[in-house]
């Protein structure tokens, strides 16, 4: 460039057009809410000041009525309310379990649904988020798996079920209340519908929302992003986002992990491993979370837990053993109790957390990789799912 090239603009002078129809405020990062307030008539100069104000009735204190944003003038809460919404998805049913799992499926845009889980623990509680509306990816133990993609969820979408998940705990903290640190919903992950790292932005825009110091304020580590190995996303995940990682890893060998994450004949299990060797240092995390899901007589020999160890070796893991949860006309049974405990002694030997994942929530149908949509139109039929899966005619 030569050196007298003309300064280039900075993106937020520039006036932008708002798009036909109210804005929904939820989801926007703070430069894009920025810039949509400029671009509804919001002074340049006032406009970082506004933002603030805005997200923290939004964040902090779960306010979605511009009228109840008191330190806004009556004239400005009236143009903004002509201008935007402050919405998040609405929740269509709500059941609870036993052992105190919540799970809702909320209703979003398009009339699509999706689930949400909130799964109690001791002194704190975790959110299972989902980022799509069903996968594209056809994982063959996996329930979402056998529905068809409708669409990715907006960013406004992934941290609205955050939203409601707190209105529905009772967990906004009264006006002007000092922060507090009890937390029933202290941890995210996103392991409910969908493929988070085919929907990037979204998903890095709803987290870093989730991460703000002046909202939700969960810090990095208390997200995990479960992927089942886009490899070329990983580095950005690290770089972009910095939340703990997950691997949907489940076999130790290509041969069954095709079968298994078909998405491992895009890039295999030596691919995956080399994404993942620099990601704690990039992201700073300690470790990652290796998923192993048991399925009888498939992947859960002993065998497989030393090839485990010799794969993952040199990548600070923990392996979280999942007993696999069955679903109707699932190709698949749960290994037993016996067979999942050896496996998980082998590895805890090598030196690595093994830790047999307890399944919440099941009279729900609440556990990992039984979400569904009732909205799902194209259920395939369970002999496309053997076919798939490899096992047709065992
Ligand atoms: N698409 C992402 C995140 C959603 S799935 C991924 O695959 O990682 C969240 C976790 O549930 C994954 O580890 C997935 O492999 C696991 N899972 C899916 N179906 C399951 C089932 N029926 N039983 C146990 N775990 C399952
Ligand atoms: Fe999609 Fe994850 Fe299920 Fe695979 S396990 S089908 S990637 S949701």
């Amino acid at each position: 460039m030569s050196a007298n090239a003309p300064i280039t603009q900075d993106v937020h002078t520039i006036p932008r057009k708002l798009p036909d129809g109210p804005v929904n405020l939820v989801g926007l990062t703070r430069d894009a809410m920025r810039d949509a307030l400029i671009a509804a008539g919001t002074a340049e100069k006032q406009a970082k000041m506004r933002v603030g104000q805005i997200w923290q009735w939004i964040y902090q204190w779960g306010v979605r009525d511009f009228d109840a944003m008191t330190n806004l003038s009556k004239a400005y809460r009236a143009e903004m309310k002509e201008k935007f919404v402050i919405e998040v998805p609405e929740v269509v049913t709500r059941n609870v379990s036993t052992d105190g799992t919540r799970k809702y499926l909320v209703r979003i845009a398009g009339g699509h649904e999706v689930e949400v889980v909130y799964i109690p623990e001791e002194g704190r509680g975790t959110l299972c988020i989902s980022s799509q509306v069903g996968c594209t990816l056809t994982c063959s133990f996996c329930h979402t798996g056998t529905q068809k993609l409708v669409r990715n969820l907006t960013a406004g979408e992934i941290i609205g079920q955050v939203l409601v998940a707190r209105d529905d705990l009772d967990e906004w903290p009264e006006i002007g209340a000092p922060k507090d640190e009890t937390r029933l919903l202290s941890n995210i992950v996103l392991m409910g519908m969908g493929e988070p790292l085919y929907n990037f932005e979204n998903v890095r825009d709803a987290m870093k929302i989730a991460m703000d110091p002046e909202g939700i304020q969960l810090s990095r580590r208390r997200i995990t992003l479960s992927t089942s190995g886009v490899v070329p996303e990983i580095a950005r995940t690290a770089a972009e986002i910095g939340c703990q990682l997950a691997i949907s890893f489940h076999a130790t060998t290509d041969e069954v992990r095709d079968r298994l994450v078909p998405i491992n004949k895009r890039w295999n299990i030596a691919e995956l491993l080399d994404a993942l060797r620099t990601y704690p240092k990039v992201s700073n995390s300690e470790r990652i979370t290796f998923e192993y899901v048991m399925l009888q007589g498939v992947n859960d020999s002993d065998e497989d837990a030393r090839r485990l160890i010799k794969l993952i070796d040199g990548i600070p893991a923990k392996i979280n053993l999942i007993p696999f949860n069955e679903w109707p006309g699932a190709p698949y049974k749960r290994s037993s109790n016996n067979r999942i405990r050896a496996f998980a002694d082998i590895i805890y030997k090598a030196g690595y957390a093994s830790p047999i994942r307890t399944p919440r929530g099941e009279d729900i149908m609440a556990a990992c990789g039984q979400l569904k949509s009732a909205t799902e139109r194209a259920r395939k039929s369970r002999r496309q799912i053997e076919a798939e899966a490899g096992l047709a005619g065992e």
